[in-house]
């Protein structure tokens, strides 16, 4: 039986983070607010601390550095930290913050802010990391076995995706629990296994698009990964019935499917980065999003090693 992943999660959520319905707005406005905002959520008791070694005795220098007295690594109030990634401002950040929660399209929110495509692109790129590295799972996805390792440096989002074949394109489960979703990394399977199972075991495999999920497996709802042109698609069947997953009206895969499809820029590489979102904005419903996923941007980028 496929276990509910049981790894710690990487970096716990800070116990507390401002209620959304506090005025949000007013810091969109008014960088300093935003920047003290942030700085809060980067350091929750008002001190500042080494991002490299947790000592709390700290030397101000010049501009925006900061000294460890213990390691003596220069760094700045956001080194080392997601949020570090891209070229915005605190205010910049927090409206796409909000963009974000609110599903706009990068298009939109690139007119709303005024940044180029590809800043836009990237730092939300930096949210959805943010996120996959708050998941239980986040050390099993950060791996070599996601090729998500790839698109870290250190802790900057420098690295591009690699290639990816057949026999090295991850699978992913869907496992409810009651009202809850977890997006599973399937240990030992790659598009290929599930193309060998759908020719020698009859597997139902689905396709829409690149996007291709398969029949109920064990305890998974469904299997899925998304494709590329490399796949032989040409020898998926057709089937009068559907899946298990679009038979039964799954709560999840209603909230899931149209919103994979609108995706922009999705692909094999960066497939779990939109499933993880998926699964927090599924699993939070109802609930204010900014705050948390600001306090998520100001975590530490965590050790590959
Ligand atoms: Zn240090």
């Amino acid at each position: 039986m496929p276990a509910i992943p049981r790894e710690p999660a990487l970096r716990i959520a800070p116990a507390r983070f401002p209620d959304d319905t506090d005025d949000f707005g007013a810091l969109l406005r008014d960088e300093a607010k935003a920047r003290d905002y942030l700085l809060d959520l980067a350091w929750p008791t008002g001190e500042p601390y080494c991002p490299r070694c947790g000592n709390h005795r700290i030397y101000t220098l010049s501009g925006d550095r900061l000294r460890c007295a213990g390691c003596k690594y220069t760094f700045q109030p956001f080194s080392c930290r997601w949020i570090n990634n891209g070229a915005l401002s605190p205010a910049e950040w927090l409206r796409l913050i909000t963009m974000f929660v609110d599903e706009k399209s990068v298009h939109e929110m690139k007119e709303e802010i005024g940044l180029s495509y590809n800043t836009v692109y990237k730092a939300l790129t930096a949210i959805r990391f943010a996120i996959l590295a708050h998941a239980i799972d986040a050390r099993q996805l950060i791996s070599p076995a996601t090729g998500l390792d790839s698109y870290l440096n250190g802790n900057r989002l420098t690295g591009g995706p690699r290639e990816m074949r057949m026999d090295t394109i991850p699978v992913y489960g869907i496992l409810r629990r009651e009202d809850m979703v977890f997006i599973d990394l399937v240990p030992g399977f790659q598009a290929e296994t599930l193309f060998h199972f759908h020719m020698n075991f009859h597997l139902k495999l689905i396709r829409t698009g690149n996007l291709i999920y398969t029949d109920r497996y064990k305890d998974y709802d469904a299997l899925m990964f998304c494709g590329n042109d490399s796949l032989p698609y040409e020898i998926i069947r057709r089937y009068d019935e559907p899946p298990h997953i679009d038979a039964v009206g799954d709560a999840f895969w209603d909230f899931a499917r149209d919103r994979i499809k609108r995706f922009r820029g999705i692909s094999c590489q960066r497939f779990p980065l939109y499933m993880k979102e998926l699964e927090f904005r599924f699993n939070n419903r109802g609930k204010p999003l900014a705050g948390q996923l600001a306090a998520f941007l100001c975590a530490l980028v965590p050790s590959l090693d």
